[in-house]
This record gives structure tokens, C-alpha cells and sequence, in this order.
């Protein structure tokens, strides 16, 4: 939990709020768009929760937040339940984000052929007991190297098989599947792995049943410009090879981007495609 003493002032007054020590990951204003925004290089409250869905939002940003920047004056206990989040049937995103993936978003999918996890959460006890009811992880799938997090002990946890590109190997030297080249390749069943380099050599995008596409940093959704967008200031290896990638991107069909740094959207497939090629035409 934050110190009251370390509150940053630009936070709204009341119960909520949010400390100095935040690393303006982002990941707490998507969480609760509503309530915290960006001021000053720092998330705050615009505002204390007024509704019980409210509350939840901002008890789900306390639960995200990597750096225990968000608390409540009154050192309230957090309700159960608020991670995994169902945001799709079968569609979760995990919550407790690792500072090591600077506050990145993890995925859980849960399918009959196996369920995975996309990228890595911290390794929380409860999490761990919520994949065991949701029947375990056969696949742990990382989209680039700098979202591993804590990635090998769920895969030693749960005996999952770790996937990672060959050109990103090194930060999870524990993988048993590697991608190689530009070839997509199946995971399993209706699970396929894309690599697009650009964001780091070996990023790769995971697309699940031609409807969830998995972006890790190579493509999001900035919802105050109503737009897809890649993120050149945060691009490691080469923004043209970036655009290639995602100009390949469009002979694939996908309705949902669940990216790991970035907003999430669901369009349907016809607007996604078509507003991938225009970014790739401003890119
Ligand atoms: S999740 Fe935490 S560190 Fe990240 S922007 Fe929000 S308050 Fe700051």
C-alpha cells in the first residue's frame, strides 16, 4: 500500500489516491479510463468513484498498478474476484502487472484445447490459484522480450510450454517453442502465432480464433484519437520494419486488439483492417 505522506497533490481529494512513486505506465488509466488521468507526468484521480462499478474500477487500478501507487487513506481490504477479468468469453486480462514489463497488461485465455497465457503477470498467489480453477496453463506465449515478467514460474508452476521468437530468446533462455523468420506458425488448435518485428526483432503477435489478436507494443488503441496507433518513441529495432509487419498484418481477420501497453478495442472486422492500413499509410 502507498503512504498518505507520499499522496501526490495533483490527486483528487478523498478517500482514493495515488502516489509520487508512480512510473506513468498507464496501466491504472486503463483500468478506470473514468477516473485517472494523466497530470503532470503522473496518473491521479480526476475524481473519487461515485458508483459501486466505479469502486470496482479503481480497487481493479490498485491491482494492476506495479508500483503499489494507488491505495485508499482508509487501508480498505480489496474484494475478491477483480482478476482474472473477463473482458471476451474465455478473455481475461490477468491484473497484477510486473514493473519488470514496465506495468505491461497479461492475458489468460481459457480453451478446450489448452488454455495460455499471454505474456506474464507478477507472480501472484492468488492469480495462481485462479488459473488452477480455471484448469491450469498449457501454453505461456510472449510477444516480445521485454514482457517475460516472471513467465518461468507459472510455466514451472503449471509445466507449460514457453513460446518466444528465436530473435528474442535471450530473455527467456527457459522456452521450449521458438519462432523463427517471418513464418506464422500454429500454437494449437485455433491459436496462431504471427512474428512482426519492429518493436523489437523477435515481437510476435498471437491471434486466437481469427477474432483476438494479441499485440504486446506493436499496435493499440488510443481512445482519444479514436485510432489504431504504434508507438514510434517506444519502438527498439526499426519503425519501417514495423510498418512492413503490420502491413502484413491485414490479410488476417480480427475484431479484438488486447494489446500489452495501450487501450484495448473490439471493432468489427471490416473497420479493424481498415483502419490498419491507415496507419500503415501515416507510418
Ligand atoms: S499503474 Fe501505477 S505506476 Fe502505472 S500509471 Fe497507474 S499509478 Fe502510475
Amino acid at each position: 500500500m502507498p503512504k498518505p505522506i507520499d499522496r501526490n497533490p495533483a490527486s483528487a481529494g478523498g478517500d482514493w489516491y495515488i502516489d509520487t512513486h508512480c512510473i506513468d505506465c498507464a496501466a491504472s488509466r486503463e483500468v478506470a479510463p473514468e477516473l485517472i488521468v494523466h497530470r503532470g507526468g503522473k496518473s491521479v484521480f480526476a475524481r473519487q468513484p461515485a458508483t459501486e462499478e466505479e469502486e470496482r474500477a479503481a480497487w481493479r487500478a490498485l491491482l494492476v498498478c506495479p508500483t503499489a501507487s494507488v491505495g485508499t487513506e482508509s487501508h480498505r481490504t480489496a474484494p475478491e474476484g477483480l482478476f482474472p477479468q473477463e473482458l471476451a468469453s474465455g478473455v481475461y486480462r490477468c491484473g497484477y502487472n510486473a514493473r519488470s514489463s514496465f506495468g505491461a497488461h497479461a492475458y489468460f485465455i481459457r480453451r478446450s484445447q489448452g488454455n495460455a497465457l499471454v505474456d506474464s503477470p507478477r507472480y501472484a498467489t492468488k492469480l495462481v490459484r485462479a488459473f488452477e480453477q480455471l484448469g491450469g496453463i498449457a501454453d505461456i506465449l510472449l510477444t516480445h522480450k521485454d514482457d517475460v515478467a516472471d513467465a518461468e514460474r507459472y510455466a514451472r508452476h503449471f509445466n507449460a510450454r514457453v513460446w518466444i521468437h528465436e530473435e528474442d530468446r535471450s530473455a527467456a533462455p527457459y522456452a521450449t517453442n521458438l519462432l523463427a523468420g517471418r513464418e506464422a506458425a500454429d500454437v494449437r488448435g485455433s491459436l496462431v502465432a504471427i512474428p512482426v518485428p519492429g518493436h523489437t526483432r523477435g515481437s510476435v503477435v498471437y491471434l486466437l480464433e481469427e477474432t483476438y489478436l494479441f499485440t504486446g507494443d506493436s499496435l493499440a488503441w488510443n481512445p482519444r484519437r479514436q485510432d489504431l496507433i504504434a508507438f514510434r518513441d517506444a519502438c527498439w529495432y526499426s519503425w519501417e520494419e514495423l510498418k512492413r509487419s503490420l502491413a502484413a498484418l491485414e490479410r488476417y481477420r480480427f475484431e479484438w486488439v488486447l494489446p500489452g501497453h495501450g487501450h484495448s478495442v473490439r471493432l468489427p472486422a471490416e473497420e479493424m483492417r481498415s483502419r490498419l492500413r491507415s496507419l500503415v499509410g501515416r507510418m
